[in-house]
């Protein structure tokens, strides 16, 4: 194998908030390590040339609630819940302030066991390292269910990762399919101006009009802590009364239809036998950790996940993952979240580098 250009206490994949927060951690902390990100600005997903997100995007937190570790996000003036574009420009100037070591564009398309260390291959090098923290989030993997007739259906098909904004869909018949926030946020902003159908495969359950995405997080935290990671999705699931989604209540449009049983040729059938023609369909299932580059090491379980104890590989001690789900930390798939795991994380690599020395 050619040699590695450079060798580290830990590489970090994924330069987004869950990457940042664990530099964040390892500078405080003094380890040598780099930080591989594939985009070429930073913010991971927040960062709109890259993910492509919609005007109407917004936080379901106050920003004093959606902080990294170190520096509170500031609040944007006249804004309760912060736009897309504000969390951008937080991201970008908390990566100034702490100095990160990020390397932009680098794809990692493989970490790979070598002699005495795992090896990161990446699109413009390979980096050795004693630890590796695999941050990449979930963007990159979209999320589509099977459906019976999906391929008979003639109109469009389209996934949350694919949305740009309602102007396309002017006038047009749209389908929205799933019950979260992106469900709603992207139901509300298509109402303005598109025929709308909302379906989700169980009853929606919206928060109290008061109550904002903090409350979710919470609750995960004490889930988590309570009665191990992965209880608190469930309640990940509710919606956050944001100001678009309060409109569209208040217009009439907010009302969910079970899944229906089918595609037809130009659209769907339910069980009842009751059609709707469409035009399109948007799927707002969701995503799935973006793990590719992880496949030469050979650790994941039949549900495509890789078993963790923490946030540490069970099979490979020197793999830790952060920002996928509550199954790698409560929450960890959200600002506050990515930035509590992201601490666990750091301390159990530091005291490992240390030889067993608590952080
Ligand atoms: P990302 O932000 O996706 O960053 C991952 C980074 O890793 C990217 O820069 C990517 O290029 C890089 N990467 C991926 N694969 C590779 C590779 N092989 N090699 C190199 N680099 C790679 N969270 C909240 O807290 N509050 C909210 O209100 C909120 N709203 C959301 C709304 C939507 C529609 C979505 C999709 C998410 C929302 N989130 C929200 C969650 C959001 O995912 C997190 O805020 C956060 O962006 C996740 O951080 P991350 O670093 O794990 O992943």
């Amino acid at each position: 194998a050619a040699p590695a250009d450079a060798e580290y206490d830990v590489v970090v994949i994924g330069g987004g908030p869950a990457g940042l927060a664990t530099g964040y951690h390892l500078s405080r902390a003094r380890a040598d390590y780099v930080i591989l990100d594939g985009q070429r600005a930073p913010g991971g997903f927040w960062d709109r040339s890259w993910s492509g997100y919609w005007d109407s995007l917004r936080l379901i937190s106050p920003a004093e609630h959606s902080s990294l570790p170190g520096s509170w996000m500031p609040t944007e003036t006249g804004q309760e819940l912060p736009s897309a574009g504000h969390v951008a420009e937080y991201l970008a100037a908390y990566e100034r302030r702490y100095e990160l070591p990020v390397r932009r564009p680098v794809t990692v398309t493989g970490v790979r066991r070598a002699e005495g260390a795992l090896e990161v291959v990446g699109s413009t090098g390979t980096w050795r390292a004693r630890h590796v923290v695999s941050a990449t989030g979930t963007w990159r993997r979209p999320h589509t269910p099977d459906h019976p007739g999906r391929d008979l259906f003639e109109g469009r098909q389209l996934h949350t990762a694919d949305y740009r904004g309602p102007e396309e869909f002017a006038g047009r018949r749209v389908v929205v399919v799933g019950g979260g926030n992106s469900a709603a946020q992207l139901l509300a902003d298509l109402a303005e101006v598109a025929h709308t159908t909302w379906v989700a495969r169980r009853p929606v359950r919206f928060l109290p009009d008061h109550v904002d995405g903090r409350v979710l997080f919470d609750e995960a935290a004490r889930y988590a802590e309570g009665a191990g990671p992965g209880r608190g999705a469930a309640r990940l699931g509710d919606i956050v009364m944001v100001p678009s989604v309060r409109r569209a209540r208040d217009r009439g449009v907010l009302v969910a239809r079970p899944m229906f049983e089918r595609f037809t040729r130009t659209g769907v059938v339910w069980a009842d036998g009751s059609e709707l023609e469409a035009d399109a369909v948007l799927w707002c299932t969701g995503f799935r950790p973006a793990l590719d580059h992880l496949a030469p090491l050979e650790l994941f379980d039949a549900d495509g996940r890789i078993p963790v104890d923490g946030n540490r590989s069970v099979r490979e001690p020197r793999l830790h993952l952060v920002g996928y789900g509550d199954w790698t930390g409560a929450a960890s798939d959200t600002l506050v979240g990515a930035g509590r795991t992201a601490g666990a994380a750091v301390a159990r690599i530091i005291e490992d580098l240390r030889g067993g020395r608590p952080h």
